[in-house]
């Protein structure tokens, strides 16, 4: 069975990596946490510096949030550092300070996940759960051509089972094959390049045998982007000072000042107004008639996110802008020395730009 290969080349090559000496449970834990954002290299100091805080989970359940947070500099994002404290608090409370040892017990612990509680119940506790991340789902999709996008629960789906049946079957423990396939798609199943003539199970991959490595897994198809027609309003006063919004809650760029502006979301029949939200009827209307005399200054197209963008750019008089415009805190007007300083997104940059272009104004 390929998986003797795999192991017997796995303790050739196998990392004597200090957190995962006996199998303990609480280092397991906190690693597998840390190396799902972190290179095992770069995370070898960080985890023996928290460990050292911490060095058990009595200890990390009784640390201010400023202790752990500052503990665990270095090895990803703080959301999972808070995570770990409260997972902490939560098994000194109702499991007496050790870590549950069964894979339901160790999902019903705050922040373990199935991938978290896998890991641990297999690689401490000999329970046979297959640990399905990125690596293991590229060895297995070449391993056996499976054409399934690697985004999506599919090719995880099929990779659990898959494993679920070796396990059934062998003796071995079951830790040492989740750690055996992760450590073949970190060193040699790479994502571009993998070092097929030396894979310890070059004999029995698919992919290899058939010469298609580079084919497999699949490339996840692209969304459709969603299309917008973007109309921004350039609207001008006496004294030559334009109008510019805080769009605390608009759709994109929230917390940014940018132009009143309108969302035409052309496949959804969906339209969102910049300004009174409340009055999406009357703003279609009022829409309707503006761009019946008007005529857009320029049209740049642009992309933020999944959406595709056309911006239509219109010079506008305040008397044209709709009457029931209040003042309020969102609306200023502002000199063009701080319309430049207050665009922060380089997408509305450009359009300004373009439209002291094309408008020739002097302010
Ligand atoms: S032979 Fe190549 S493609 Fe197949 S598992 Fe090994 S490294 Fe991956």
């Amino acid at each position: 069975m390929f998986i003797n290969d795999l192991l017997a080349w796995f303790q050739e090559v196998r990392e004597p990596y200090f957190f995962r000496e006996q199998r303990n449970p609480y280092r397991v834990w906190v690693s597998e946490v840390a190396l799902q954002q972190t290179r095992i290299q770069a995370a070898l100091k960080p985890l023996q510096r928290f460990f050292e805080a911490f060095p058990d989970i009595s200890s990390l359940a009784q640390a201010t949030e400023e202790e752990v947070l500052y503990a665990f500099r270095g090895l990803g994002y703080y959301s999972r550092a808070r995570n770990l404290r409260k997972g902490a608090i939560y098994i000194k409370e109702k499991h007496q300070g050790e870590l549950p040892s069964d894979y339901t017990s160790l999902l019903s612990v705050p922040s373990i996940g199935p991938y978290t509680a896998a890991a641990i119940s297999s690689i401490c506790f000999r329970e046979r759960r297959p640990v399905c991340d990125g690596n293991v789902k590229r060895v297995l999709a070449r391993f056996q051509m499976w054409s399934d996008p690697k985004s999506g629960g599919k090719l995880a789906e099929k990779s659990t089972s898959f494993l679920g049946e070796i396990f059934s079957q062998m003796q071995a423990h079951p830790g040492d094959v989740n750690e055996a396939i992760m450590e073949l798609g970190q060193k040699i199943c790479v994502r571009s390049r993998p070092l097929c003539p030396v894979c310890p199970i070059a004999q029995n991959c698919q992919a290899w045998q058939n010469q298609v490595v580079n084919q497999y897994p699949a490339a996840s198809p692209k969304p459709e982007k969603i299309p917008v027609r973007w109309n921004m309003y350039f609207i001008h006063n006496s004294q030559d000072k334009i109008l510019m919004q805080n769009w605390k809650d608009f759709y994109f760029l929230k917390g940014h000042y940018s132009f009143p502006s309108s969302l035409d979301f052309l496949s959804q029949k969906k339209h969102l107004f910049s300004w009174e939200g409340k009055n999406l009827e009357k703003n279609l209307l009022w829409q309707k008639k503006i761009h019946k005399k008007l005529t857009p200054l320029f049209v740049q197209k642009h992309g933020i996110t999944k959406h595709k963008i056309e911006i239509y750019s219109y010079f506008l008089s305040p008397a044209d802008f709709p009457s029931y415009f209040h003042e309020n805190d969102d609306f200023l007007w502002v000199s063009q020395e701080e319309v430049s300083s207050r665009l922060v997104a380089s997408a509305l940059s450009k359009v300004w730009t373009k439209y002291l272009e094309s408008s020739q104004m002097n302010f």
